[in-house]
């Protein structure tokens, strides 16, 4: 995929990409089109590459390297002034999109609220998993700590082994229930506990292939019977969090008893604020993220559509689309 060359205007920055990573919203936008991104567009929006050129104002100069955030929030709605930016009404005006490509131009919105300088050593695949790394920086602070509790975790993908590499020390176990072998593997080797299913986790099969209760529940997988079903799987007191998106009017069927009398705290969680993206480059940067987990294959860019077969049918985490 590629397009005409962008020139930048004011305030806006052309990058060289130098890595692009598949995602699993990309595939989704693929299958059925995505409530807050609009189509026809490139896909493709984990990235970091080079500035090749900045417009007029543009706080970056030709040379640096950079990653960015898929929104800028604006600051100024009510969500942003209450200090929940991942919900600003306007940033998904403007997303980042269209990184499977040579180059990237990005919007004047995104340069000042968005772009990151890649701090000294990180390497530009590591600095391509800034958006989901701060997608779940942003979904564990939704939830109570769970210091020395127990995880459950519905699908083996990158999303479930990024909760697992920041709850690592932190949680007493962690369990991840899905289908792949080869992702499941990875898992146990990060020190999860891993129940294999025979195929992508549905509302019937994670019931009875998972037994025990946990203090935390997350699913990753967006499908509204298995988020159902989880709820039977969380302590008294304990919290399912729902991780993936789920499309418009899909209902969750679930025993109201235990979110009453037993307390069972069903939360959701989308995107991420400018802190949690902060965050999640400050662990990159800090070694604290088992790059090679989440990339785990290389392309060049005109392999876009068998890197997803990669994923899709052969168990690979993420691959990176190299221009
Ligand atoms: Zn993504
Ligand atoms: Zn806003």
């Amino acid at each position: 995929m590629e397009r005409p060359d962008p020139a930048p205007g004011p305030g806006e920055i052309v990058v060289e990409v130098r890595a692009a990573l598949t995602c699993g919203t990309d595939l989704k936008l693929l299958r059925r089109g995505h409530p807050k991104i609009p189509f026809p567009l490139t896909l493709g929006h984990e990235f970091s590459g080079v500035v090749e050129a900045a417009g007029a104002g543009a706080p970056f100069v030709a040379g640096e390297r950079v990653t960015s955030a898929v929104t800028a929030p604006c600051g100024a709605c009510g969500p942003c002034r209450a200090g929940r930016a991942n919900l600003c009404q306007t940033a998904f005006e403007e997303p980042l999109w269209g990184t499977f490509a040579d180059r990237v131009r990005l919007s004047s919105r995104l340069v000042r609220g968005a772009v990151r300088r890649l701090p000294g050593g990180l390497s530009f695949e590591a600095a391509a998993l800034l958006d989901p790394l701060a997608s779940v920086v942003h979904a564990l602070s939704r939830v109570p700590p769970v210091a020395g509790g127990t995880v459950l975790i519905a699908g083996c993908g990158p999303i479930a082994a990024m909760n697992v590499s920041l709850l690592r020390g932190k949680a007493g176990e962690v369990t991840v229930a899905g289908p792949e072998p080869p992702r499941l593997l990875i898992l146990e080797e990060m020190g999860a506990r891993t129940v294999r299913l025979d195929e992508a986790p549905s509302g019937e099969a994670i019931g009875p292939a998972v037994s025990g209760l946990f203090d935390l529940v997350v699913d990753t997988t967006g499908d509204p019977q298995v988020a159902s079903s989880l709820v039977a799987k969380v302590v008294p007191g304990g919290t399912l969090l729902l991780f993936a998106g789920m499309p418009g009017g899909a209902a969750l069927s679930a025993d109201a008893y235990r979110i009453h009398y037993e307390e069972v705290s069903v939360v959701g969680s989308f995107h991420y604020t400018p802190t949690d993206a902060d965050r999640a480059l400050t662990l990159l940067a800090g070694g604290r993220i088992p790059v090679e987990v989440f990339v785990t294959g290389r392309r060049p860019l005109s392999e876009w559509a068998e890197a997803f077969d990669d994923v899709s049918r052969g168990g690979a985490m993420k691959v990176a689309l190299i221009p």
